[in-house]
């Protein structure tokens, strides 16, 4: 039984959907105060009143993440909402599959942008109220795709999630002086909206190559995002777990068969 997280006031970017929102409403259901930030209206209210409606406290503010007037906005509002910033979940990504020879340096520049830049930014805006606290937790949503696997399609995917591994090695240096831990969660694939986009030929493929025989479900990282929010997660930091049902294991095709 990990220390209550009652009542502390949570960040989670992307929370309107997918993973975010499981993030999100792990949190809830544990009793703390979530701010969900995105961009889209509809989706962020949805959510808000479907942690309300399970007896949780939220609320949205509509965030680029990519954006750094945003993102201080986003804390702004947090802070005006519920008093300050206890955890950060920087969360929100995008994965839209393009092969290098169709990618134009836009293309890339921008995935860098919503999912690495994003990063620091959030984490850069939350500085002064973890620093004025003397505490806070960070969690990011990075990915198996790029720090241990490849696939076609997601080279600048994969390396803004390598990325994210990078940028919280030295981050976690800086944050100590402020009592601040800062980790990731690895996921494989998780059934999200985001992920039904690539189409049910890709889910049942993917599916099948998992040891546990199933896609993960967004409170598999929700629940790994509480752990390294928890107090008792307090002398972790700058690392990273895998979440995917060991998806990563298997070293071909027979040895999935094997199973
Ligand atoms: P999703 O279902 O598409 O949801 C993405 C969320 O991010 C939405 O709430 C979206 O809301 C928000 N978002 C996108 N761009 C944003 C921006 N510029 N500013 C603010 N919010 C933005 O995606 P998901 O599958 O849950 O993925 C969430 C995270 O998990 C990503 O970082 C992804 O790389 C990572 N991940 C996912 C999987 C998986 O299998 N699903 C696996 C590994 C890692 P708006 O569009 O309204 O802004």
């Amino acid at each position: 039984m990990l220390t209550s997280i009652a009542g502390k006031s949570v960040i989670v970017t992307g929370g309107s959907k997918g993973i975010g929102k499981g993030i999100a409403k792990v949190f809830a259901a544990q009793g703390a105060k979530v701010m969900i930030a995105a961009r889209g209206e509809d989706s962020a209210k949805l959510a808000v009143a479907e942690i309300e409606a399970a007896g949780g406290t939220a609320a949205w503010h509509p965030t680029d993440v990519a954006d750094w007037t945003s993102v201080q906005a986003m804390v702004a509002a947090t802070v005006g909402a519920f008093g300050g910033v206890d955890i950060l979940c920087a969360n929100a990504g995008i994965f839209p599959q393009k092969k290098m020879v169709d990618m134009s340096p836009d293309d890339w520049d921008y995935v860098m942008s919503v999912n690495l830049k994003s990063s620091f930014l959030c984490v850069k805006a939350c500085i002064p109220i973890f620093e004025a606290a003397g505490k806070g937790r960070v969690v990011l949503t990075s990915s198996i795709t790029g720090p241990v696997t490849g696939y076609p399609g997601w080279s600048h995917y994969g390396a803004s999630k390598s990325g994210q591994l990078g940028f919280i090695k030295t981050a976690a240096m800086e944050l100590a002086r402020y009592g601040t831990t800062i980790n990731a969660v690895m996921p494989g694939n998780i059934y999200t909206e985001g992920l039904q986009d690539l189409g049910e030929d890709y889910l049942e493929t993917m599916a099948a190559s998992i040891p546990l025989k199933r896609l993960g479900a967004v409170e598999d990282i929700g629940n790994a995002a509480l752990f390294f929010a928890s107090d008792e997660a307090g002398y972790i930091t700058g690392q990273q777990i895998v979440v995917d049902g060991g998806q990563i294991l298997p070293e071909s095709l027979e040895a999935i068969g094997e199973i």
